[in-house]
């Protein structure tokens, strides 16, 4: 095998792992595979293998992310991962311990190209899609980072539209229940409201949880905020999340990131209610962090809970965001993978590991992207 058809890690299968193996007796099949998802070893850490076998692996199974810087706030609570993938784009995973539970809040895409005014990644528009291994590799590294906690969730929150790369992101999601040994019900995927992918997922076989972005219930409002709504307008919208619950039987959010002046009066809340109550739909209100292409502030914290109060008289059930990370732009929305600028030249800190082939073209598109 040539450097230039290197799988990435986690992008290989069981039939690939199975073509690279021959020649070792079989139980190595599970041993590697078991090593890569169920431990989330490097293949050099495989002691239970030859050393020479390792030092193989360890060459044909580079690594799909390359860290280039991590942060840390809330007293090291939340730690943000800066990754560059093969060709320079870079991507961000926020690991979030909490008292009771730990969640990794994964990306799906470099970038995003919804163009929802208030976010972050949005701003930067698309860069590329991830791979299946890409996604899985953030979880795996997520949860030895979390060690000697153990991560129990998983929510496509990060950078991107998840289904707007669903082929991607459902073998993810099929790899991490059915060899990462992740619960479907402790996976949450959340969409801007791409109604096919909504009616896709719900055929599918995991019922995982689906949170939407709604951000506004009346379409005038939403079509500002959010671009595809006047492709998939709320009737649809609401329709295909109708038909999710009924499918799955599992449990609807809605996000609302609360915009003062916009989507935060009395009458957005009656609208919200008249949508989400029939669904049986749970609420979360994001305070609407900063981000630098969208001027308008957030509703504070009073303005805040008295929305959530009157959606409690209304009927529904709505809880308010805590708020992790906003001052390392590691909240909801603020993902742009800018933190540090990639090098002028490639524009990859991935350049300088040869486990990551270089796409020096890819990387100066991502580069001007990021530095927009
Ligand atoms: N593309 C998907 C998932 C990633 S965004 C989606 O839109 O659902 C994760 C969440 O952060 C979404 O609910 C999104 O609307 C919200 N968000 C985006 N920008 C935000 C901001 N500036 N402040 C608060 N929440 C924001
Ligand atoms: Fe994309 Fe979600 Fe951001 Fe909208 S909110 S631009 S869909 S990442």
């Amino acid at each position: 095998m040539t450097p230039s058809q290197t799988p990435v890690r986690y992008d290989i299968s069981r039939s690939d792992l199975v073509a690279l193996l021959d020649g070792e007796p079989r139980y190595r099949v599970d041993q590697v595979w078991e090593g890569l998802h169920q431990r989330g070893l490097d293949p050099a850490e495989m002691t239970d293998l030859p050393k020479a076998l390792r030092a193989q692996l360890e060459d044909l199974l580079a690594p799909g992310l390359a860290l280039v810087a991590e942060s840390e706030s809330d007293a090291g609570a939340t730690v943000k991962s800066l990754w560059a993938l093969s060709g320079g784009s870079r991507v961000e995973t926020v690991l979030m311990r909490y008292r009771d539970r730990v969640t990794v809040c994964i990306s799906s895409q470099a970038g995003c190209g919804m163009g929802c005014v208030f976010c972050a990644t949005g701003q930067a528009g698309l860069t590329r899609q991830l791979t299946t291994g890409e996604i899985v590799e953030q979880v795996i590294r997520a949860r030895r980072r979390a060690e000697p906690r153990r991560l129990g969730n998983i929510v496509f929150m990060g950078m991107g539209e998840p289904l707007a790369n669903y082929a991607a992101v459902w073998a993810a999601v099929e790899r991490l229940h059915d060899d990462v040994g992740i619960s479907a019900r402790r996976i949450t995927v959340s969409t801007v409201g791409l109604v096919p992918g909504i009616r896709r997922l719900a055929a599918e076989r995991l019922p995982v949880n689906l949170a939407v972005s709604l951000h506004a219930a009346n379409d005038e409002l939403r079509d500002s905020l959010v671009p595809v709504n006047r492709r998939y307008p709320l009737s649809e919208l609401a329709a295909a999340c109708r038909n999710y619950h009924a499918a799955t039987g599992r449990r609807l959010s809605f996000e609302w990131a609360m915009i003062a002046g916009v989507n935060d009066r009395p009458s957005d809340a009656a609208e919200l209610a008249g949508i989400a109550k029939p669904l049986h739909a749970h609420v979360n209100l994001i305070p609407l962090n900063p981000t630098p292409g969208y001027a308008t502030s957030g509703t504070p914290a009073a303005g805040v809970r008295a929305f959530q109060e009157r959606l409690a008289g209304l009927g529904v059930n709505a809880t308010v965001r805590d708020n992790r990370g906003t001052d390392i732009d590691a909240a909801c929305g603020q993902l742009a993978a800018r933190s540090i600028a990639p090098p002028a030249d490639a524009g990859t800190g991935a350049a300088a590991d040869p486990a990551l082939p270089a796409d020096p073209a890819a990387g100066r598109r991502s580069a001007d992207l990021l530095l927009r």
